[in-house]
């Protein structure tokens, strides 16, 4: 299996049906290096500029690190995630404050649209960085098109306040919004018109969709991607996303398991975004997948009672390739 991921992994990602699947890195560590044989940094995590920081990090700091990574990554894609603080994760310089459910309050975009001087350092340093590579900006926990439009309508604002500075940037960087919410996957049909790609964050997107801590032990039994719930909701994003024309990825852990690769690739996505050691264990999955056949078994496996019923079904899939 080694020797075949090693074969794998210098290779683009194609499933056996020939459609190209792009399988990039999630970054988010100053520490952390692009592989060589990668399609980009599906997610670059940002929190970690401000968590290791005692102050907000300037503009000026931000675009070193962002503008490094475009460059490290070449003419492949970046995909910089705005500010996902609050929930878990906290800053004592922001003195955000205490909340009863943390993981239902200001966290991400909803934070980002109340802290809009923090937003827009950030988008304008996004911005600049947008001229070292391609280099695309994605929002986080978006729930309606209304923090969408706001969002945009402030990247637009960063973008006039770089102009008036005479400072050169990006103008036209594509948008995209992270579906990891319940609400974003029942709009995600009105949210494909305004956005210029998805990307599903099954991390968030179960524990929402299954009203599970994605923390709490005794509920992670119902904490599973395989819930017919969840993948019933990636399959309406992948669906939405393909009728208006617009690529959708994947970068929460579920994007990494081979057991699941196949049922990616069936529904349609375009990308596979993980962690950089799985990368050729990803495109190895991918390579070994019957995308269209497998659409067609894709209503039956869905209507499976539960989780455990569809992962031995997919066993079962897998062993059919083997
Ligand atoms: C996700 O929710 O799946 C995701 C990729 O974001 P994070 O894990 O950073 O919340
Ligand atoms: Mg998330």
């Amino acid at each position: 299996l080694q020797a075949a991921c090693d074969a794998a992994m210098i290779r683009e990602a194609a499933t056996l049906d020939g459609q190209r699947i792009h399988v990039c890195v999630n970054l988010g560590d100053s520490g952390a290096d692009l592989p060589e044989h990668c399609d980009g940094v599906g997610l670059l995590r940002t929190e970690f500029i401000y968590l290791g920081a005692d102050h907000p990090p300037t503009e000026e700091e931000q675009y070193r690190h962002y503008a490094a990574v475009a460059a490290q990554a070449g003419g492949r894609e970046v995909i910089i995630r705005t500010l996902d603080i609050g929930g878990d994760k906290q800053a004592e310089y922001l003195a955000l404050p205490r909340e009863a459910n943390p993981f239902l309050g200001c966290r991400a975009i909803r934070l980002c649209l109340d802290r809009r001087e923090l937003f827009l350092t950030q988008l304008r340093a996004v911005l600049r960085a947008g001229l070292s590579g391609n280099v695309k900006v994605m929002f986080p926990m978006i729930a309606s098109l209304k923090e969408l439009r706001e969002a945009k309508a402030l990247l637009a604002q960063a973008g006039a306040q770089l102009r008036a500075a005479g400072t050169p940037f990006r103008g036209d960087m594509p948008v995209g919004v992270m579906i990891e919410t319940p609400a974003a996957v029942q709009i995600s049909d009105a949210l494909a018109w305004e956005a210029d790609f998805f990307s599903i964050g099954t991390n968030d997107l179960i524990q929402y969709t299954m009203a599970a801590d994605r923390m709490n032990e005794r509920v992670q039994y119902l904490y599973d991607v395989c819930s017919p719930a969840v993948l019933r909701s990636i399959r309406t994003v992948a669906r939405n996303a393909a009728i208006a024309g617009i690529p959708v990825g994947m970068c929460g852990e579920a994007a990494a398991d081979p057991l699941l690769a196949p049922l990616w690739c069936a529904m349609g996505l375009n990308e596979l975004s993980v962690v950089p050691a799985q990368v050729a264990r990803t495109k190895y999955a991918v390579g070994r997948v019957d995308a269209g056949a497998l659409r067609a078994r894709l209503p039956g496996l869905l209507d499976l009672d539960g989780a455990e019923e569809i992962r031995t079904a997919l066993a079962e899939i897998q062993r059919e390739y083997q």
